[in-house]
């Protein structure tokens, strides 16, 4: 097949009408399906149904500490124990909290702003201008927790194997203003990059003008493979400490994608230091989050190989569903060269880029064809991409049938947009 850049106008006249019929008849069918967000599927969350039944009666005090009743600011220490073993860090460096590891992002900026951090020498929220480093395309909770707080988001580009080191580097070192920078380690939202250790090198051995920089490393798809074996990862706690740099990162992860998304249980990791001014902070806060859903979790989930277990089953039900986004993409848009995108190996996303000025078009007859995707745009920085070019598959949540009707209007959308864009060029 010719690539569309290749064809003269009357070839792409042709190949527009014919992509116009196909989509014409695409919205005919009425459909209403959704990409949009990363969910698990119905049968996904029911593997972990049996959680419910495990008996926390029996078992409501662990380690001296009742989960029924107030106390354990920190968390149970068995469920310390598993967060932990899963990230390769010591209990005593865990902190579990409540349902979400967002609201535990949130919540560690918040307190930046309000009391300011372990090395700040005031409160965020009296200083002039505040800056924040957002590699992208990155997550747009992410990046709409920063800007909820008013600062100022700095694009960084991803490359293949993490942020361009090179801009993060020299924005740190000579602008106290910059305060900090989100990191999604393994399996980014939505590229599916694992950072290389360069990378993960340079980032731990950053020299911040800001003394209080906070690194925020969010661990999300840390054991969350679909396709292949776990792929180990290196303790960034460890990394910082010996890189002089010991209170400057907090890790988060949580049991979203693990067992119920919303109910599960979410976890913070930090220098001993950082934990003791944190924990001072948070008791004013609350008594004790959840423990009887920790208890569970933690009887359920035991160690990173019992989860790691659990997680086979969703990768039965995740590698199928990535799979058939792929095929559609190379048999349909590959050879027509008017899109890229990453094969990623574990986490929820397909991040696919079309030709420059195409995505928020895209995004648009997808959506009048009754497919949902995540807004264009949604992976930078203020709901902006500068290329235009950036769109989000989320494959997890539809059943197969339904997933591969998307994919063929999304990909009809594709060529549509494309068509479009070179017809008007030509
Ligand atoms: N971080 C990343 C990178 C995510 O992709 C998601 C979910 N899409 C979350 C955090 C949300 O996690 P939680 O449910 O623990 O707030």
């Amino acid at each position: 097949m010719t690539s569309l850049e290749q064809m003269d106008r009357a070839e792409l006249q042709m190949f527009y009408e014919a992509a116009l019929k196909e989509y014409e008849s695409c919205k005919a069918k009425g459909l209403k399906l959704d990409m949009s967000r990363g969910k698990p599927s119905r049968a996904q969350v029911a593997l972990s149904n049996d959680m419910l039944n495990i008996d926390v009666v029996s078992n409501a005090v662990t380690d001296g500490i009742d989960a029924f009743n107030y106390g354990g600011l920190d968390g149970l220490p068995i469920c310390r124990r598993f967060f932990a073993d899963t990230l390769g860090v010591k209990p005593e460096q865990v902190f579990v909290g409540g349902n979400a590891s967002l609201q535990l992002m949130y919540d560690t900026i918040a307190k930046a702003y309000t009391h300011g951090l372990l090395h700040s020498e005031k409160p965020w929220s009296k200083l002039d201008k505040i800056k924040w480093l957002c590699p992208a395309p990155g997550y747009d909770r992410h990046f709409k927790v920063t800007q909820a707080f008013g600062m100022e988001l700095i694009t960084v580009p991803m490359n293949d194997d993490g942020p361009d080191m090179d801009m993060v580097e020299k924005l740190v070192a000579e602008d106290p203003a910059v305060k900090g920078m989100w990191c999604v380690p393994k399996y980014s939202n939505p590229d599916g990059i694992i950072y290389s250790d360069e990378v993960i090198d340079r980032i731990a051995h950053l020299k911040p003008a800001a003394k209080d920089f906070l690194l925020m490393w969010d661990n999300a798809y840390c054991i969350h493979e679909f396709d292949g074996e776990f792929r180990p990862f290196r303790d960034i706690l460890t990394l910082c400490s010996e890189a002089g740099n010991p209170d400057m990162v907090f890790e988060f992860a949580s049991t979203s994608k693990i067992t119920f998304p919303g109910s599960g249980v979410a976890c913070f990791a930090c220098s001993e230091a950082n934990m003791a001014y944190m924990k001072k902070l948070i008791s004013a806060q609350t008594i004790s989050f959840d423990k009887i859903n920790q208890l569970r979790h933690a009887l359920f989930l035991k160690d990173r190989a019992t989860a790691l277990v659990h997680m086979k089953k969703h990768a039965e039900f995740l590698k199928p569903k990535f799979d058939i986004v792929l095929e559609y993409l190379e048999r349909e848009i590959k050879p027509l060269d008017i899109g890229r995108w990453h094969t990623p190996k574990g986490g929820y996303f397909v991040s696919f880029f079309t030709i420059p000025g195409c995505a928020k078009r895209t995004n648009q007859l997808a959506k009048e064809a009754g497919v949902v995707m995540t807004a264009a745009g949604a992976t930078y920085p203020y709901g902006i991409d500068p290329e235009d070019s950036n769109l989000r598959i989320a494959p997890s949540y539809p059943p197969v049938e339904e997933l591969k009707e998307a994919m063929s209007v999304f990909c009809t959308c594709v060529k549509l947009a494309a068509a479009e864009k070179l017809l008007a060029e030509k």
